[in-house]
């Protein structure tokens, strides 16, 4: 993402609604730009604006005391008027599979969910871009509870930070936007925090990935604030009667209106569009479903995600048995088409795609 980009989307704290505390300023919600007034004002050298971000974003420092760039009395007399903001982790659960599921506590009270999943050579961190969801996907446990809030930047990117304490020794090595909320109805905040994780924390842009429900008039945004980043699609049927009854989005962005925003969008040489289809009993899973994914798959340059249905209490969809799941992907490959089955792990902790609630319920049984 380059910094033009970024600069022509992103406004000073105050206009975008930060609390910046009547007696203290919190040094973590000042984007760069606002540091950098932030420090001019304070009659500081413009350089300590970088220093300062360099020790939040990439060393992770939670408190002013901390930046031993900053000499003694320079952290003192900053310490008196700022203070910087850390997600609390209210709960960490760790399921057999090696799965970690963190409960972060924002400064209002409010809990997200980030969940930490090491694969063969990889760690996947998936964050969240809002408190709860307004957008109602029927398999989706988040979607149930609907939306809170939206997430402020910092607070997006603050959870790679926490995380990233909370899994050393071992490094994330990927990012997905695929947590709690549609990170593009949060778009000014997601693309700020972009920058951050990928600016600040240093996390390759290329390893990092957007999931959408199918916003598709904001698909095509996300590239002019954060080119450089993935995009997946949660797709989830093939015919609009299937969609519309599984997710409501649908019925304002049909699957004609979604795959040409798929088809218009402006991929970076060899990279692909993840359609994510989460399989359901009965719903989508059958042998047609998957010959018109492979019509569909034959649009875009793209690969496909096969998640078989995480079950939770009180949803009314059922996990295709595992036989299915490898019929449909045979279909898919033996046309030629790109389709890896994604066992969602942590279901027992309820850390699974779909299974982020953020309720103290979620907690309970486990
Ligand atoms: S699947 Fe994503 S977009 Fe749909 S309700 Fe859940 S969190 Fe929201």
């Amino acid at each position: 993402m380059d910094d033009h980009a970024r600069q022509s989307t992103v406004r000073p704290a105050r206009q975008r609604g930060i609390i910046i505390d009547m007696e203290k300023t919190n040094l973590k919600a000042l984007s760069e730009e606002d540091m950098r007034e932030y420090v001019s004002e304070l009659g500081l050298p413009g350089y300590r604006a970088k220093q300062i971000l360099k020790w939040i974003y990439e060393k992770g420092a939670s408190n002013i005391s901390e930046i031993t760039e900053l000499s003694k009395p320079l952290r003192e007399s900053l310490a008196e008027k700022a203070y910087i903001s850390s997600l609390k982790v209210a709960d960490r659960r760790q399921s057999a599979d090696g799965t970690v599921k963190f409960l972060f506590e924002l400064e209002d009270g409010n809990c997200v969910e980030s969940v930490l999943i090491p694969d063969e050579k990889r760690l996947t961190l998936c964050i969240s871009s809002q408190v709860g969801c307004a957008m109602a996907c029927g398999f989706c446990l988040t979607g149930k509870g609907g939306l809170k809030r939206n997430l402020k930047a910092y607070e997006i990117a603050d959870q790679v930070i926490a995380a990233m304490r909370g899994a050393a020794p071992d490094r994330i090595t990927n990012i997905v936007l695929m947590g709690m909320g549609e990170p593009l109805n949060n778009l000014e905040e997601v693309a700020e925090a972009l920058w951050r994780i990928t600016r600040l924390i240093k996390v390759t842009a290329r390893r990092v990935t957007v999931s959408t429900c199918g916003v598709a008039d904001k698909m095509l945004e996300l590239p002019k604030v954060a080119p450089q980043v993935n995009l997946a699609v949660s797709l989830n049927a093939t015919t609009d009667e299937v969609r519309d009854r599984v997710m409501p989005v649908n019925r304002k962005y049909p699957l004609k209106v979604l795959l040409e925003a798929c088809r218009n969008y402006p991929l970076q040489k060899r990279r692909r569009i993840t359609f994510e289809y989460v399989m359901l009993d009965h719903v989508n899973d059958t042998t047609e479903d998957a010959q018109r994914l492979v019509k569909i798959a034959r649009q875009v340059p793209s690969k496909i995600n096969l998640i078989p249905f995480n079950e939770f209490e009180g949803c009314e969809y059922k996990s295709p048995s595992e036989e299915r799941v490898l019929e449909f992907q045979a279909v898919l490959q033996d046309a030629g088409v790109t389709a890896l089955i994604r066992k969602s792990k942590g279901s027992e902790i309820l850390a699974a795609c779909g299974q982020l609630s953020a309720r103290a319920g979620a907690y309970s049984s486990s």
